[in-house]
């Protein structure tokens, strides 16, 4: 509690100042790309035009609107390539959020006798209080827990599939942690039983190959933003075959899945974004792994009572959670990013208390080591002078965080 008193005077001080839009001139080191991502400066080239002169409505048939849907039509293209998938199995979205409540509450309405789900207590807020909300309406759902280093067990997953299960959503990587599920074993599991898999990929398209034909996935979420493309754009991938209800009534778009006008200029920003992931992340991963474990062992190295939280075996190359004993994490927040950098923090101050993220509540983290969770997300632009000035700037900010911190005592 005293706690969250000093937190709210921090985070008043901060709201108090007067903000601008940064610049690169004052650009400080992100670390915070699970959140969102940079726009790459070609998604912004590829945007431009739709914004200006190629500004038509791709359902209209002239050529100012055919040009448009030339463009749709070629990101859908290059959205497809990214995960292996047929341009006909993917529809745009707002985003992540929208792709995840389109998957489950279209599988969900075109099997209304089917009234059980299975996900896990790991899930993005977009999958967990659509199911928190789904359970107060009647359904049942099978929340599936993980080990201390964030795993989930696909014998588990496998004994929760009921006859009357109508679908199974499960994550392929953790935002928080970055630790990645056995999406691929799973699908197999789910399929034997004739239950559909949808796979939350926000996190892991572009950072990680992902071959939709590897495996028996039905459904799966992608977010532009998150690949250095732009905001409000994502999509959902949908097996050929798979039954799925359009949750909005309006026009055509989008074969009736997804009524509305299209986005266009993020659409072509996303399918921009896709064709660079697909010709970098080959060489791009194991880059940005080494500067995150380079950024993991200089921290863990010079802060007192610091702990990796999640499967270092297995985890996005880009991602980091650090518990750091005894600190909360959003005075952490707060303080690395008055000093230059960004990084973000599961747990929230809420009602008074500060809560532990959920993940990590779920993982089995000790509250101590909980309440101090970070994450540290690189991406593509993070550079090695970065790294090695977040491994100078941080550890004495820490320790002067800790002598004011009343939890300290
Ligand atoms: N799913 C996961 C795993 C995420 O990390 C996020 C965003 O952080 C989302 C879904 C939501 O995506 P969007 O921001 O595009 O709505």
């Amino acid at each position: 509690m005293r706690g969250c008193v000093f937190l709210l005077r921090l985070a008043g001080f901060v709201r108090n100042r007067r903000f601008v839009p940064y610049n690169d001139a004052m650009a400080p080191v992100y670390l915070d790309n699970n959140a969102t991502t940079r726009p790459a400066p070609e998604v912004v080239e590829a945007m431009l035009p739709f914004l200006r002169e190629s500004f038509g409505n791709p359902s209209s048939t002239h050529p100012l609107g055919q040009a448009a849907r030339h463009a749709v039509e070629n990101a859908r293209t290059a959205v497809a390539a990214l995960i292996n998938a047929r341009p006909q199995e993917v529809f745009f979205t707002s985003g992540g959020t929208e792709a995840d409540n389109f998957a489950i509450l279209g599988v969900l309405a075109e099997n209304p006798k089917k009234r059980h789900i299975v996900t896990t207590a790991v899930e993005h807020e977009a999958v967990l209080r659509l199911c928190q909300r789904l359970e107060t309406q009647g359904y049942r759902v099978t929340w599936l827990g993980v080990d201390r280093l964030g795993r989930l067990d696909p014998a588990e997953f496998e004994a929760a599939l009921r006859d009357d299960t109508a679908l199974a959503s499960v994550m392929h990587a953790n935002n928080e942690t970055g630790v990645i599920f056995p999406v691929e074993r799973l699908a197999q599991i789910s399929a034997a039983r004739g239950v559909p898999l949808h796979v939350d990929a926000v996190q892991t398209v572009g950072k990680i190959p992902l071959d939709v034909t590897a495996a028996p996935i039905s459904l799966l979420s992608l977010s532009a933003h998150k690949l250095h493309g732009p905001k409000g754009a994502g999509a959902l991938y949908v097996r050929r075959r798979v039954r799925l209800r359009s949750l909005m009534m309006g026009g055509h778009q989008e074969r009736d899945m997804r009524p509305g006008t299209e986005n266009v200029a993020a659409v072509a920003g996303f399918g921009r974004a896709a064709e660079l992931a697909m010709a970098t992340m080959h060489d791009d991963a194991p880059r940005i792994a080494r500067l995150r474990d380079r950024l993991e062992a200089g921290l863990l190295e010079q802060t007192r009572g610091a702990h990796v939280n999640g499967d270092r075996a297995n985890r996005t190359p880009n991602t980091t959670n650090i518990g750091f004993e005894t600190l909360e994490a959003e005075a952490i927040v707060i303080t690395l990013g008055e000093n230059g950098v960004c990084i973000s923090a599961g747990a929230a101050c809420a009602s008074g208390s500060l809560e532990p993220s959920h993940v990590l509540k779920a993982m089995g983290i000790d509250p101590i080591i909980a309440h101090g969770g970070v994450r540290f997300s690189l991406s593509r632009y993070t550079t090695e002078s970065e790294i090695d000035e977040t491994i100078h700037r941080v550890p004495p900010l820490l320790e002067r965080l800790r002598k004011l911190m009343p939890a300290a005592t």
